[in-house]
């Protein structure tokens, strides 16, 4: 589950991370009341950030982040934000619509030294087993394009999860990075606490793009991107009820209620398999066949006629599927019982406007071909995925 900025810095300044100080805010009123109480010795001539809060990065080239040099300025800046439909190299080209903001300091204040970005983030490194802090100074770029550009500039420090985060790591990667007196000091303890809130919230990933260091050498998280191990929320009640469904595809909602795991994606041939292997497979496949798939949906090993039907519902609301691809390997589930699935769900959703393949193999694979095709469906049935590749070759053309 991904986290709001907002959120993410809340839960970073519990485990004493400092952060640019902000108010999330609903509506301009909001926002302007936000604005009123962020300096607590206000003089009238704060300077604030006003930032889009979507589920996606790069906000600030799409237009997300705008600097505010007045109280009259925020009110403004919130009004063009909110209600926007942010477009962002992660959003796609329909872009997101903007439901909250945050009104934040502004941070990048002239001082005895420039301000400077630098980038960090810890995930897991699935082939190590450990967990993995990665660290540039080229701080607001995205790491994917420092890792094409300069991957000599991303530093990389592994740590045992058993053994826990060691103050001399933090160090390392502070020298590193070229950090020197109260900076450096300050950046050990930043590095350390964000190490204990990645553990204590079972995150997946943080990532912090910007972090800085401030004019007067604080070290200070500007962005705040969270990843939370969906498999750990049901301990993290507070965390969980986090979630903003205003951020998710409104098909895969749909799908998670019905135990489906469904992603959706561009293409034009739903498939729906049982299986994450399969399915990836199947993906390829279709790829290979000259389609493009237009979702990823394991049915898992229970598949029965409702579950079957659910997935249907939700392949056909995308109106981009032009075919469907069934395929099933019946191992712990039973051909059969798909095969009643598929034909059930034909029955009750009526008219299927896109052609079906199916694919059943496995335990009562005949039986599953005879409920097909005594059925009276137009389901072309195939036995080789090859086979069945070809066929949705055909239906696309
Ligand atoms: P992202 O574009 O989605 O990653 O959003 P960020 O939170 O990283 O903000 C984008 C950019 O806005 C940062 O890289 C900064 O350059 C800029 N920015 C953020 N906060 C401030 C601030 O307090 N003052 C100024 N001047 N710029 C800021
Ligand atoms: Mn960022």
């Amino acid at each position: 589950m991904k986290l709001h900025e907002h959120q993410a810095k809340d839960l970073l300044k519990s485990y004493g991370v400092p952060i640019q100080e902000g108010t999330v805010a609903f509506s301009v009123d909001e926002a302007v009341n936000a604005a009123r109480t962020l300096y607590p010795n206000a003089t009238g001539k704060e300077w604030f950030v006003v930032k889009a809060q979507i589920h996606a990065g790069g906000r600030g080239k799409g237009g997300g982040v705008k600097l505010a040099k007045s109280i009259q300025e925020v009110e403004e800046r919130a009004s063009q934000i909110l209600g926007m439909q942010l477009v962002t190299h992660q959003t796609g080209p329909e872009g997101k619509k903007v439901h909250r903001i945050l009104i934040a300091q502004d941070v990048y204040y002239p001082g005895a030294s420039e301000p400077k970005e630098y980038y960090l983030s810890i995930t897991l490194d699935r082939a190590k087993g450990k967990n993995i802090i990665m660290a540039s100074t080229e701080g607001g770029m995205d790491i994917e394009e420092v890792a094409e550009k300069h991957p000599e500039k991303i530093i990389r420090e592994w740590i045992d999860p058993a053994v826990g985060m060691q103050p001399f790591q933090a160090r390392k990667i502070g020298f590193a990075m070229g950090l020197e007196g109260e900076a450096f000091k300050n950046f050990t303890r930043f590095i350390l606490n964000i190490y204990k809130a990645y553990i204590e919230s079972d995150a997946s990933m943080i990532e912090v793009n910007p972090m800085l260091k401030t004019s007067d050498d604080k070290i200070i998280a500007v962005d705040g991107k969270i990843d939370i191990d969906d498999n750990a929320l049901y301990r993290h009640k507070d965390t969980a009820a986090m979630r903003d469904i205003n951020e998710e595809d409104p098909l895969e909602v749909e799908a998670g209620e019905s135990n489906l795991n469904y992603v959706k994606l561009d293409g034009n041939v739903g498939c729906m398999v049982n299986g994450a292997g399969l399915a990836m497979a199947t993906m390829d496949i279709i790829k290979l066949s000259g389609g493009e798939p237009a979702n990823f949906l394991d049915v898992g090993g229970g598949a029965n006629a409702t579950t079957v039907e659910n997935g249907f519902r939700i392949i056909l609301k995308d109106p981009n599927v032009k075919a469907i691809l069934i395929n099933i390997f019946g191992g712990i589930v039973r051909c059969d019982r798909v095969a009643n699935g598929v034909v059930e769900a034909y029955k009750n959703i009526g008219n299927i406007p896109v052609p079906i393949i199916v694919r059943l193999q496995g335990t009562n694979a005949e039986e599953a071909a005879r409920i097909i095709n005594e059925s009276g469906l137009k389901v072309k049935s195939a036995v080789v995925l090859k086979d069945a590749a070809q066929l949705v070759k055909e239906a696309l053309q």
